[in-house]
């Protein structure tokens, strides 16, 4: 547990090279598992200073520590079905960027997401899902109309759309979290995630100058990340 990845990243730039880096290695089947010892386990007891926000689906193949590698501490993580974003989600997302300083806030869809399929089913039949399903979709609709408005027909396209309507959705609610990535204190980066290669792809960014086109993330933090 001495490699150098022990460093909690305090600018934007950091926090997303380490993310990512993580995610690198877990890609390349070569994870360290950092920060999952019993020493860790102690050090992370009186306090938690995580460095990045991940806002991600619930679905059980996107588990936000495993997919990009990190430990005890190091992630505040929101999850809902479909990163369905209501009262309760900004509010943890502004815990972890005014309360826990997270410089960092990331937006994670995937391929073959369920709750973004059941809405495209949903819009297409006309038809509304039962109990507070219905909720979900409800929330992951705009992006869905919005896709099919601009013309989209793959899933990917579904997939990007719903992560950049996800991060605009954030900047536009939280005036906190605006705040900190127009001072430069914070960025949110919008991800998607493929499941068969364990890969992210960047397909929006605020705060931070990053390709947003949906090309693989590069090797941006080192050659070690996947050694
Ligand atoms: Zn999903």
């Amino acid at each position: 547990m001495s490699d150098a990845i022990r460093e909690t990243p305090a600018t934007p730039r950091d926090a997303f090279d380490l993310l990512t880096a993580g995610n690198l290695r877990f890609a390349a089947g070569a994870p360290r598992h950092p920060n999952q010892d019993a020493a860790r386990r102690a050090d992370t007891a009186a306090g938690q200073h995580p460095y990045a926000v991940v806002v991600g689906c619930s679905d059980s193949r996107l588990a936000a520590e495993i997919i990009f590698d990190q430990g005890l501490g190091d992630l505040f993580v929101v999850r809902t079905a479909g990163h369905a974003v209501g009262a309760e989600v900004l509010g943890s997302i502004e815990y972890g960027v005014s309360v826990l300083g997270c410089p960092l806030v990331v937006v994670l869809g995937h391929d073959a997401c369920g709750a973004v399929a059941a809405t495209r089913a949903a819009v297409q039949d006309g038809t509304t899902a039962r109990g507070y399903l219905r909720d979900v979709i409800e929330r992951v609709t705009p992006s869905v109309l919005a896709a099919q408005a601009a013309g989209v027909s793959e899933d990917d396209g579904f997939i990007a759309t719903h992560v950049r309507h996800t991060v605009d959705l954030l900047m536009d609610r939280s005036q906190e979290l605006a705040d900190r990535v127009a001072s430069g204190r914070a960025a949110v980066v919008g991800l998607t995630y493929r499941l068969a290669e364990g890969s992210v792809r960047t397909v929006a960014s605020r705060g931070l100058d990053l390709p947003q086109d949906g090309t693989a993330v590069p090797a941006v933090a080192s050659a070690s990340a996947v050694r």
